[in-house]
């Protein structure tokens, strides 16, 4: 069923969620565009701006590192600025609750976690760009070490086994975190309502949660301004602003 307007969407949304046990959110970039970081596939967006870099090309080429981190350094404004929005604290209020046990998310801004979620509640599939690693040992460095670096001598690399130091996120041609993926797998499992918020799901394999919850017998929303392709399976969709629709859900 697609909202005819914001306000059933909203009285629908609270029904199923008042109705629910255990509720999974998965959240994508469309949850965070309200605190000023910009998603992918909007006009405007990342990726009509700058081409994704590979995670083979990061690796092999000192230039492509320099580039990548170029970018994020360029990104660190809009990062450290951003505060949770009403979406996020939203799902802060309902975790606080106890009607969410952890939330599976595609974003790596680490607002979920600044919002109220422990850190080991929110399944990032795709990483964490607030901070760096090793892609040989996995050492973690912080931004300012890296900055430090990169103004000397470009990319640094890992000062343990020295290995290219890459901030903590998924990279396209990258594994997916197996950890992540096999908790995001038993809470879409084991959920009744899996609440799809901001993402165009087309990343696979992470779009695949919203479908393996559905298929698991967990009620399905999708929110989300443009249409997606599993809106036709989907028991409610709302293609509203996410802000406005999950603000009504931010608790005191
Ligand atoms: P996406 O950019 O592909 O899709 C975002 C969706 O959200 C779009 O369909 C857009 O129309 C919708 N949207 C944007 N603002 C909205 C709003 N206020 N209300 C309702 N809908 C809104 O994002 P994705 O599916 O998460 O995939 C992008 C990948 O890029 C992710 O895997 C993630 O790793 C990464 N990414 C993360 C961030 C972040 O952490 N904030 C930002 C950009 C990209
Ligand atoms: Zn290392």
């Amino acid at each position: 069923m697609i909202a005819r307007d914001l306000r059933s969407g909203v009285e629908a949304l609270g029904d199923m969620i008042a109705e629910a046990q255990s509720i999974v959110p998965f959240t994508g970039a469309g949850i965070s565009t309200e605190t000023g970081i910009p998603d992918f596939r909007s006009p405007g967006g990342l990726w009509t701006r700058n081409r994704p870099i590979p995670f083979d090309e990061f690796v092999s080429s000192q230039e492509a590192r320099d580039e990548a981190w170029r970018r994020r350094f360029a990104m660190e404004p809009v990062f450290a600025a951003a505060k949770p929005g009403r979406g996020h604290r939203a799902l802060a209020s309902l975790y606080k609750a106890g009607k969410i046990p952890a939330i599976i998310t595609q974003n790596i801004d680490n607002l979920h976690q600044m919002s109220g979620f422990k850190a080991e509640d929110v399944i990032e599939l795709h990483g964490n760009t607030t901070y760096a690693r090793c892609v040989g040992c996995g050492q973690a460095y912080d931004l300012p070490w890296v900055k430090a670096r990169f103004d000397e001598n470009g990319a640094p690399d890992c000062r343990v086994c020295s290995e290219p130091v890459k901030t903590a996120t998924i990279s396209f041609g990258q594994a997916m975190p197996e950890g992540e993926m096999r908790r995001a797998t038993e809470l879409a499992q084991h959920c009744d309502l899996m609440l799809a918020i901001g993402s165009s799901l087309v990343v696979w394999p992470a779009a695949g949660f919203p479908l393996m919850a559905k298929n698991c017998g967990a009620k399905l929303v999708i929110i989300n301004n443009e249409p997606t392709e599993q809106d036709d399976v989907a028991d409610l969709v709302i293609r509203f602003d996410i802000g406005e629709t999950l603000g009504p859900f931010v608790g005191n």
